[in-house]
């Protein structure tokens, strides 16, 4: 409990005001917003009492931006002034874009190392742009039917969302004008929307199933308090990938020539798309295609074909689903329950699945369209100080490991991935020469032991630490994840006091499909990592051993040894310089016992030297320096 408060916004000045809050679901194909009215959460609806906002923004020559259904009407005959699935651009760089070029065929113009943003008729707009006219027009809708200004909201994200992807999706919430209450991790949110909180223990998962995206988070929830065990997914999976095989089909079926003919295969996605949610109730479809010419072909799509043709896609979601149980160190057994999450779970082919693969039947009675905005809005009511009483905390994790380079270009990991935030954890570090006065901090985030191999979050520089002999410094370095996933890195020199600071936010992110990737090597890399890094150590041991005799032999050389030992050392010294620069650890340590085996008799004469020094009065802190241990 003492560990976290969720704070601030909750001190009610007058507890029986009720303030506005609400909910907000961003998502990649559909966008909701829901508030807790008389005690009860719902989504809000717009005029014509609809509920999901198609996540589409058009910016035509008329400069009067377009969101939702409205948009997504132009979309095929104004394809590159229609925006849709921006979110797979928050907080994502150039070459992130580049790779997902194929799936939005936009004009893309580079921005000064931030978003590529997007040309359309009526001028260049950035990803935050585009998501905050998705979100203005949410806020609009809640204060019209609320009847007053929102005092905050709560906004979900995906629990693979990193630092950037956060980032951007705050700047997007206060261009909309909103006040973020906090971000939330999705599955957290479907989590409270079914008040698992409420219960004493248990261990859940949460499947989500979107339009494009794929997600799997094991929760565990203790005296009321729950914890995203960990989370595993797929960036490039879902209900559109469902759509592209049943319209490949009912092209192959139609027998219409479809080659290069864009706009027939845009009519057979919508096609596909509006049979596939009609199977989830029906049994058969009438389906038609036409080229608009001469050939109109028209047939039935029945729920055994759609199930052989979605097969082979849903279970693609199964690998990581048993991800998740071993990153989570469970077994099947251990789930408690299952959440439903996303339009595509309305499938009975994915709840079949889901239900075969964890053993039983999924809590499906919130629609899971819906189920994630009604969660941040139960939550955006706690925290805007409606229910000064309840008592709730949500835990997440890291999706990935945040360390920092030390020498030899090796990651040391600081914080491991899955771990609870919001989180703080601290660790000494020390420098490698003698004098040293600064100090690079470099943040990295990733599996693997390398530093080429990790993502490299930021670089700052400690200065003013005091010169001392390599290895005397006392640097602690702090990592600290805060409740919405950003991390901030400091440094200190124990000794002076001397301070350095960083708060992470890079000029674009990581997909979760990278962070997928990046997971996936780092396990197929464990042992080569292992090898490289045992490697790297036996260098980095060499190195400073090297120089450390080096020093010595400056300093004390000539009055301690006579000529033949010191070419013994030297000889020592040269083996082992040659064999540091090679890739044999083993022979590197040999080399390096050799030659703290040659240097010992050296060692010893120095250290009584020092010891009589010493009692003449003289000081003794030259000790550490001849390294012959
Ligand atoms: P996102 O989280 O990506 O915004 P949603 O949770 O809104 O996505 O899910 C959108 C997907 O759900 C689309 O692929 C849509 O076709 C699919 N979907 C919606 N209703 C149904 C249904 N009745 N049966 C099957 N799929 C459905
Ligand atoms: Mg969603």
């Amino acid at each position: 409990m003492a560990l976290l408060q969720i704070s601030e916004p909750g001190q009610s000045t007058a507890p029986h005001e009720h303030r506005l809050a609400a909910g907000i679901d961003l998502g990649t194909t559909n966008s909701l917003i829901a508030s807790v009215r008389s005690g009860i959460a719902e989504t809000l609806p717009d005029d014509s009492g609809r509920h999901l906002l198609p996540s589409v923004v058009r910016y035509g020559k008329d400069k009067n931006p377009v969101v939702g259904h409205a948009a997504l009407a132009v979309q095929t005959t104004e394809p590159l002034n229609t925006i849709s699935s921006v979110k797979r651009l928050m907080g994502r760089g150039k070459e992130d874009v580049l790779t997902l070029h194929d799936t939005m065929p936009y004009r893309f113009v580079d921005t000064e190392g931030g978003m590529p943003s997007i040309q359309t008729d009526s001028g260049v707009y950035s990803p935050v742009e585009i998501s905050a006219e998705i979100l203005r027009t949410l806020r609009n809708r809640a204060e019209e039917s609320l009847g007053g200004d929102l005092t905050g909201v709560v906004i979900t994200v995906p629990a693979y969302f990193d630092e950037a992807q956060r980032q951007a999706t705050k700047d997007a919430a206060s261009l909309a004008g909103l006040k973020v209450l906090r971000l939330l991790n999705e599955p957290t949110a479907a989590a409270v929307a079914y008040g698992l909180d409420q219960k004493p223990e248990g261990v859940f998962a949460i499947y989500d199933l979107g339009g494009g995206t794929f997600d799997i988070s094991i929760l565990h929830l203790k005296k009321g308090v729950f914890e995203v065990l960990a989370t595993a997914g797929d960036s490039a999976l879902g209900g559109d990938d469902f759509d592209h095989a049943i319209a490949d089909w009912l092209i192959e079926q139609s027998g219409i020539d479809a080659s290069g003919n864009h706009s027939i295969l845009r009519q057979a996605l919508l096609v596909a798309r509006k049979a596939k949610e009609q199977l989830s109730n029906e049994t058969t479809v009438t389906v038609e295609l036409s080229d608009g010419k001469n050939q109109h072909w028209q047939g039935a799509l029945d729920r055994d074909t759609l199930t052989s043709l979605i097969d082979p896609i849903v279970v693609r979601t199964l690998p990581a689903c048993r991800r998740c149980l071993r990153d989570a160190g469970l077994k099947v057994d251990h789930i408690d329950g299952v959440v439903l999450v996303g339009g595509s779970t309305r499938s009975p082919q994915v709840r079949d699945k889901v239900t075969g693969f964890f053993g039983k039947p999924a809590l499906l009675h919130i629609d899971p369209e819906r189920v994630v905005a009604i969660g941040a809005a139960l939550q955006a009511d706690i925290l805007v100080g409606n229910k000064p009483e309840e008592d709730m905390l949500l835990l997440d994790v890291t999706p990935l490991s945040l360390g920092i380079e030390v020498m030899g270009g090796m990651v040391e990991k600081i914080i491991p991935r899955n771990s609870p935030i919001p989180i703080a954890k601290a660790q000494e570090f020390t420098t490698y020469q003698d004098g040293q006065t600064a100090m690079v901090i470099h943040v990295l985030q990733g599996e693997r032991e390398m530093v080429q191999d990790c993502r490299s979050l930021a670089r700052f520089n400690l200065r003013g630490i005091p010169p001392m002999v390599a290895g005397a410094a006392r640097i602690r370095v702090t990592y600290q994840v805060d409740a919405d996933g950003l991390l901030s890195v400091s440094a200190r020199e124990e000794t002076r006091n001397v301070e350095s600071f960083i708060e992470v936010k890079p000029s674009y992110g990581l997909t979760d499909a990278e962070v997928e990737a990046m997971l996936r090597s780092s396990f197929e890399h464990a042992e080569d990592d292992m090898q490289e890094r045992k490697l790297r150590e036996k260098q980095v041991e060499a190195e400073s051993l090297l120089q450390a005799v080096a020093v010595a032999l400056k300093a004390d050389g000539e009055r301690f040894l006579n000529d033949e030992e010191r070419s013994a050392i030297d000889k020592c010294m040269n083996k082992l310089a040659q064999s540091k620069t090679g890739r044999d650890a083993v022979l590197i340590d040999q080399n390096a016992k050799a030659l703290n085996r040659a240097t010992y008799e050296f060692a010893s004469r120095r250290m009584d030297n020092n010891v009589q020094q010493a009692l003449k009065g003289h000081s003794v802190n030259e000790f550490e320096e001849t390294s012959g241990k």
